[in-house]
């Protein structure tokens, strides 16, 4: 049996981000996740201005694929709008295996399978204990399973589907693109540039909309293919790989006794742009904040929108999901 105060279950964004507060606190922690580090993760690895805050991140001193776009290339409906605006990408392969060490907690491979309640703590597989317990591991988490379904039921509306691929490429054009609604897709499809010769493209959509329409996401993805050969002649050299995650809805109970939800396993990305990396640094430092200090865990300062709520992020919203679920912020 092995025990610490606290074990976070994934070791993703919104673990590393609480496992970094809680070891900085001086707390013992053990991030179990299934996985050996580095591993992959299906992502597009755009982080916002706002993650790198959040994360103190010293950009000259990452070690690793860190390139800025300085404009962003917005493709709606036949226009093309090219907007000056300061992103970032990374990618998730380095990134999350560098927060993770960063953040000082002993890591164990460990997939998790059974979690029981064991006074005010929880029993890990019969294998692991500990007095309080952070569900970080995705869409899948075990923590939610066991613990959250009831207190935070996910809606089928806000459920997303995607397929990407990430591949060595000598790209020509530093800047990120997105196309929206192409096709009649419900959602969007990307080219996301890496430094040091990479480029990850993709596509997503609200799964359930999707299947109204009776459409395939893998047709969405011929169709970016054949755009990427024309636009920029990239010729994607293998197949993609899917992956599904929430939308934020109504933010419920993220917090059941000692156990804490954050990030993807909450259903967490915003609204608009579907970006998740933020909010799960965010709720992953809340949850620490709450448990380092005995304060509430609150969700209100983690944002639902990537554009800032506004109108466009209120349209794009509302055309992705036809007003499904009001999210609250
Ligand atoms: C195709 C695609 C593109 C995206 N692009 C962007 C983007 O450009 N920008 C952005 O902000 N967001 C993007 N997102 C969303 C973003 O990837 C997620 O919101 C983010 O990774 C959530 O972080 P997390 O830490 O909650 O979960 P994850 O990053 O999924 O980490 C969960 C961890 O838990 C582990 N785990 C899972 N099950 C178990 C188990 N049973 N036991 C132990 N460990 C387990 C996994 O191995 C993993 O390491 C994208 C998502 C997809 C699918």
């Amino acid at each position: 049996m092995r025990s610490a105060e606290v074990i976070v279950v994934g070791g993703g964004p919104a673990g590393s981000a609480a496992a970094q507060r809680l070891t900085q606190a001086g707390i013992e922690t053990l991030v179990l996740d299934k996985e050996v580090f580095p591993r992959l993760k299906l992502c597009a690895g755009w982080i916002t201005p706002e993650v790198v805050r959040d994360l103190e991140l010293d950009t000259n001193a990452y070690p690793y694929s860190f390139l800025t776009f300085r404009r962003l290339h917005w493709h709606l409906k036949g226009l093309h709008l090219p907007v000056a605006n300061v992103q970032h990408s990374i990618r998730r392969f380095e990134f999350d295996a560098w927060l993770l060490e960063r953040s000082g907690a002993t890591v164990v491979q460990h997939t998790v399978k059974d979690i029981a309640r064991d006074g005010a703590g929880y029993l890990i597989d019969g294998s692991f204990r500990c007095r309080y317990l952070v569900g970080a591991a995705g869409t899948s988490c075990p923590v939610y399973r066991s613990l959250f379904r009831d207190a935070l039921p996910r809606a089928r509306a806000l459920q997303t589907v995607t397929l990407e691929l990430e591949f060595p490429c000598a790209w020509q054009d530093p800047d990120c693109h997105l196309w929206f609604f192409e096709h009649g897709l419900p959602g969007y499809s990307w080219y996301v540039p890496k430094a040091r010769g990479w480029v990850n493209v993709g596509v997503g959509a609200m799964a359930a909309r999707l299947k109204q329409r009776g459409q395939d996401i893998g047709q969405h993805w011929q169709h970016l293919v054949s755009k990427l050969e024309h636009r920029f002649g990239i010729r994607v050299p293998t197949s993609p790989t899917g992956y599904s995650y929430y939308l934020r809805g109504p933010l419920g109970t993220p917090r059941v006794g000692n156990a804490f939800l954050t990030g993807d396993a909450a259903g967490l990305a915003t609204r608009d742009l579907c970006e998740g990396i933020g909010p799960a640094i965010r709720s992953g430092q809340q949850a620490a904040a709450s448990i380092v200090s005995g304060s509430a865990y609150t969700l209100g300062d983690v944002t639902g929108a990537s554009l800032g709520g506004g109108l466009l992020s209120r349209w794009i919203d509302w055309a992705f999901t036809r007003g499904a679920s009001p999210v609250t912020r």
